[in-house]
């Protein structure tokens, strides 16, 4: 009898020796733009990582299988402007079921939190989360005395901010900063230089999010430097990378030129069709495709990052131009996980199995311009970390 009771454990490892593998995804095309893979072929996962691509890979080697028959097998989707600190704000979303979905399995929080709530982002946050969390600090700590100066407030949370970072560079990028009228006020300006000091101080990247002058975009630009990331690049207000003719702003171009990046962060008011097929006429593509999800907007207009960039192959990029705005750009900025955003073998086994439907679709940007388009990017399964999500 007691032997009869070990039984079920010596099957589960006698399993194991001869089923190598953990997962495996079997019949997709894999693609990796950045690498040029696109190829018909099997992936097989072991240990959180992906452990061979072969064109045939024996259903019997693996513990479980997924049919990716139709499917498209592409690196994990990484999204670098979302809100998903749960509970710091009211915006936050739980990233586990919308990745799950979607197909994301990088998140960054862009700025849900300051340098006061940053542990409880990672108590609550990164470590609970099945798919991986990162996140920009956000300049501008919560809990204000409105009695205070509130220049001199924020100039008084400089230290702590950058060594809450510098503690933290396992989770924490940079820092995020809203910068427009609308945000924050006649401050802005002020808010940006102390954003720059503290950056140059603390050796941390820059998000800065655009939205309505003053200031203007000539003086946003200006204290923007390589590696930095101006994010809402696409929205239509009067802080925005198009001047009055319709042209991208050559202080724009001028800070392209240097290294700053441009991040589309679609948002509730931040994506507008005009306004990104006029800068897209202009040669003014994304380095990266991010939704800027949050809960006022992820039952529209923004819904996921498959519509995201279903809104982008609308207006014209190729899917493998999107792709990899959504995977190996933005995981080189992230700069934290090695092999993170590529299919190969040895490198994390972050997937996402995407389809491109053909049909007719209404797509809505941020102003609720509907138009449709004949394509979609739709999700049909996510694994993070070798584990099936969705
Ligand atoms: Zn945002």
């Amino acid at each position: 009898m007691l032997r009869r009771s070990f039984l079920p454990l010596a099957a589960a490892s006698l399993a194991a020796q001869t089923r190598p593998y953990d997962l495996l995804i079997k019949g997709g095309e894999l693609r990796d733009p950045a690498r040029k893979l696109k190829r018909k072929a099997d992936l097989a996962i072991r240990a959180g990582r992906i452990a061979s691509i072969e064109d045939d890979i024996a259903p019997a080697s693996a513990l479980q299988v997924m049919n990716a028959a139709g499917s498209l097998v592409v690196p994990g989707l990484i999204d670098l402007h979302t809100h998903c600190a749960v509970g710091a704000s009211g915006l936050g979303i739980d990233p586990d079921p919308i990745g799950a979905r979607s197909g994301v399995t990088t998140w960054v929080d862009a700025g849900t939190f300051a340098w006061d709530q940053a542990m409880g982002f990672r108590r609550f946050v990164v470590e609970p989360s099945k798919v991986r969390v990162f996140g920009f600090v956000y300049l501008y700590p919560s809990n204000r005395n409105p009695d205070t100066d509130v220049v001199k407030y924020v100039r008084g949370g400089m230290r702590q901010t950058g060594e809450m970072a510098a503690r933290n560079r396992d989770i924490i990028l940079g820092v995020k900063l809203q910068v427009g009228s609308n945000m924050n006020g006649r401050y802005s300006l002020d808010f940006l230089k102390i954003a720059r000091e503290l950056c140059d101080q603390y050796k941390l990247p820059l998000m800065a999010h655009i939205s309505f002058s003053p200031p203007e975009t000539d003086e946003v630009m200006e204290l923007m430097r390589p590696g930095d990331i101006v994010t809402h690049m696409y929205n239509r207000h009067t802080l925005g990378i198009l001047g009055p003719d319709g042209k991208v702003k050559a202080s724009v171009r001028e800070a392209r030129r240097r290294g700053v990046l441009f991040d589309v962060g679609h948002g509730l008011g931040s994506f507008n069709f005009e306004a990104a097929r006029k800068a897209m006429a202009d040669g003014f593509l994304p380095d990266t495709i991010s939704t800027d999800i949050y809960n006022l907007n992820v039952n529209g207009p923004v819904y996921d990052m498959p519509t995201t960039m279903s809104k982008m192959m609308h207006l014209g990029m190729s899917l493998d131009d999107v792709l990899v705005c959504t995977t190996a750009t933005p995981a080189r900025i992230l700069n934290r996980v090695p092999g993170l955003g590529t299919l190969d073998v040895g490198a994390p086994a972050d997937v996402a199995l995407l389809a491109v439907e053909e049909g007719s679709f209404p797509l809505i940007d941020s102003q609720r311009a509907t138009e449709t388009a004949k394509q979609r990017v739709v999700c049909k399964g996510t694994i993070c970390r070798g584990i099936r999500l969705g």
